[in-house]
């Protein structure tokens, strides 16, 4: 009798109106938990499009020992996202009488320890990139692995340590190319690397992009990380696209340098970050910007100089969020400190759903926060500079898909 490993299905609430847009991510810890059951098998109730009615279906079709959901995406966003689904999985699941069921609301392992991933497991066929990342690309294939698991930096508006409970640890570099050759010989081309931050100047990091680029790996894939200003140089740069990674993200987070300093990622200038995307350029890899709105000290004035200056650096796509809170983080105990009425729900978190409740700053309410920066996804995605680049790297379809993009009216409630 097997037990059946689920993950829950949080995307409709969390993705609203774009949810087409977004990527379906294979649960690479679900798959590695899978291991610790001898028989075994995953229902992946987001991949398969499923709500509970469809699950007790399925569940009635198997004799099934008992079910384990694990309440977590890869990052502590999605993880508050999946408790709440899990919990309705879970009294579901409860209608089937004698069938135990178990939650995990944190990784009751750790990762870096639980070899290679067993893509059989998974529905690779149902897994997709996020737009952006297949931008140029024939297919929209997804998979996942992973270098290293927690971060060596502290960024007070973080909480990946409490999430891991766990500071930095890298992964067998075997193991990674193990994960995507397998991959790609079941036809996936598109991954992300899931590390909370992959792009960092060390050994591990140097063997896997070697060992990627000598199997050939590097030539046929696509990979995205997240990379800092300050952890890369040109020739990481130079091995990092070798290996077949064509997107990193930088946390950009503000184009005022007193508030990035304010929030400790600050040691760089404006400068300092204008010359790493340049050298990211010239190394070939498109960048996503990251940028947030809505910091304690923003005021509608640090807010424009974040658009103009992710204008000026026209990265190929730009994250713009409203900055969110999470238990655990210094940022968190902070803002309780000052009285601020904090989002519960999963759906007050998720930036593209109509529930989503934007944190005040000291001189703005959430809801101006909110408006400011949905009026800078426009302006950033309709700017005509950032078209034209777009064109000429990607082609006239990628602009078109830009356009309808802008088109839709995520939040006609505000
Ligand atoms: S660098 Fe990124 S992952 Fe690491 S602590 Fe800062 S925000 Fe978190």
């Amino acid at each position: 009798m097997p037990t059946v490993l689920i993950k829950p299905n949080a995307k409709k609430k969390q993705y609203g109106k774009v949810v087409h847009l977004s990527a379906i991510e294979p649960p690479v810890w679900l798959a590695l938990l899978a291991k610790r059951y001898p028989s075994s098998r995953i229902i992946d109730m987001e991949a398969e499009n499923m709500d509970e009615g469809d699950l007790i279906k399925a569940l009635s079709a198997i004799d099934v020992e008992r079910c384990v959901i694990l309440a977590t995406g890869s990052h502590p966003s999605a993880h508050i996202q999946q408790t709440e689904a899990a919990e309705k999985v879970k009294a579901a699941v409860s209608s089937l009488g004698n069938v135990p069921v178990e939650i995990f609301d944190h990784l009751p392992f750790n990762p870096v320890e639980m070899g290679a991933i067993d893509w059989a497991l998974l529905p690779l066929e149902k897994y997709r990139a996020h737009n952006w990342h297949a931008w140029g690309r024939k297919d929209k294939t997804y998979g996942a692995t992973f270098a290293s698991i927690s971060c060596p930096f502290t960024c007070e508006f973080c909480c990946v340590k409490d999430f891991y409970k766990s500071s930095y640890q890298q992964r067998a570099p075997e193991l990674v190319v193990e994960d995507i050759r397998s991959a790609v010989r079941r036809g996936v081309t598109n991954f992300k690397m899931m590390d909370e931050l992959f792009a960092v100047d060390n050994k591990g990091v140097h063997a896997v992009c070697d060992l990627l680029a000598a199997s050939g790996l590097g030539k046929e894939i696509n990979i995205w990380a997240y990379a800092r200003i300050d952890t890369v140089n040109a020739l990481l740069l130079k091995k990092l696209r070798a290996a077949g990674v064509c997107w990193l993200a930088y946390g950009i987070e503000s184009g005022n340098e007193e508030i990035r300093r304010s929030i400790v990622k600050g040691k760089f200038d404006n400068q300092k970050i204008r010359d790493v995307i340049q050298m990211t350029k010239d190394a070939d890899i498109n960048i996503v910007g990251n940028y947030m709105f809505g910091f304690w000290d923003d005021t509608q004035a640090t807010m424009r100089e974040t658009l103009d200056f992710a204008k000026e650096l026209n990265c190929e796509y730009a994250n713009l969020y409203c900055v969110t809170v999470y238990k655990g983080s210094k940022l968190y105990d902070d803002m309780k400190a000052r009285g601020v009425d904090l989002p519960e729900r999963g759906d007050e978190f998720a930036q593209m759903s109509p529930a989503f409740k934007p944190v005040p700053t000291k001189y703005l309410s959430g809801r101006d926060v909110l408006r400011l920066r949905d009026a800078a996804f426009n302006e950033y995605f309709g700017n005509e500079a950032y078209l034209s680049m777009m064109c000429a790297r990607f082609g006239k379809p990628v602009v078109e898909e830009i356009r309808s993009m802008l088109s839709i009216n995520i939040r006609e409630k505000v």
